[in-house]
């Protein structure tokens, strides 16, 4: 499978000077299958030059939607996917159980609601919501995808990625804590990532911020790299990166973590993810 990052960044988009490395907009990933299907994850701002992209290429967009939650940062970009307004374009949606209420709400929910100008009722797309996830794994051209609750406020979905021998992992707004939380142990995300090709996990904080940062439902990158470590993943990447956070600073974190993997002697190739990078598993 091939991954891209088409968003990044978390809570917020920060476009400017400050962000052009690491990049300014929110969460969006991009999934080429090997059998070619398309997954995307997410609906940040992200997505809006995925759409183009996808939209440019003259191809009829067939394309499954996965979303972790609903949050803002997550589901905002949606009204600007240009697909959406084709009716030649298909998109199966599936993932957190709130998704399609997450993907209506930045549209008119009715007449005059006033948040934008197009109703969700009036996309020409055809959108199908799929429920599986919530209930079990779901199957994309033989990829078996997972699920596993997260530790955020109102909850979210990280999703486990299998094709052939290769995993992926990809787990945003998620707080790796040493006690358990709202029924998940600790070692419960250990077993979902365990032996994963790539993990790419939430790495909002630093380990002096999350102190005052606790039940935000982010990580601080010693969590992430100690799931990452326990795990055995062959290689992690730093995700949902603050939006205070400039690019010298996103690459501090980053070597500080590379520097503690070298001192516990992991075996673990460590990235922050970069808006528009893209990786083959
Ligand atoms: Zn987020
Ligand atoms: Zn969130």
């Amino acid at each position: 499978m091939r991954v891209k990052f088409w968003g990044t960044r978390g809570s917020i988009a920060v476009p400017g000077k400050d962000t052009t490395i690491y990049g300014g907009n929110t969460t969006c990933l991009q999934i080429t299958l090997d059998s070619g299907r398309e997954v995307i994850i997410d609906a940040g701002t992200g997505i809006r030059a995925l759409g183009n992209k996808l939209s440019e290429s003259g191809d009829r967009v067939d394309v499954h939607l996965l979303i972790t939650h609903i949050h803002w940062d997550h589901v905002q970009g949606f009204p600007f996917f240009d697909p959406v307004y084709q009716p030649s374009s298909k998109i199966y949606i599936d993932g957190f159980p709130a998704c399609m209420k997450g993907l209506r709400i930045p549209f008119d929910t009715k007449m005059g609601d006033g948040f934008f100008p197009i109703r969700f009722d009036d996309l020409n797309a055809e959108m199908k919501y799929l429920d599986t996830l919530g209930h079990g794994p779901l199957e994309i051209d033989g990829t078996v995808v997972d699920c596993i609750p997260l530790q955020h406020p109102q909850g979210g979905f990280g999703f486990r990625f299998r094709e052939g021998n290769k995993t992926l992992v990809f787990i945003t707004d998620n707080e790796l804590t040493n006690e358990s939380w709202a029924g998940r142990h600790p070692d419960d995300y250990v077993g979902f990532c365990k032996d994963a090709d790539v993990l790419v996990h939430d790495a909002q904080y630093t380990p002096e911020e999350i102190g005052q940062r606790k039940g935000w439902g982010h990580s601080d990158y010693v969590a992430t790299l100690n799931l990452a470590m326990k795990a055995h993943v062959r290689r992690l990447i730093l995700f949902h990166h603050d939006p205070s956070r400039k690019d010298p600073e996103v690459r501090k974190c980053l070597e500080h973590c590379q520097e503690l993997a070298e001192e516990n002697k992991a075996d673990l190739g460590i990235e922050a993810a970069k808006e528009e990078s893209e990786f083959t598993i």
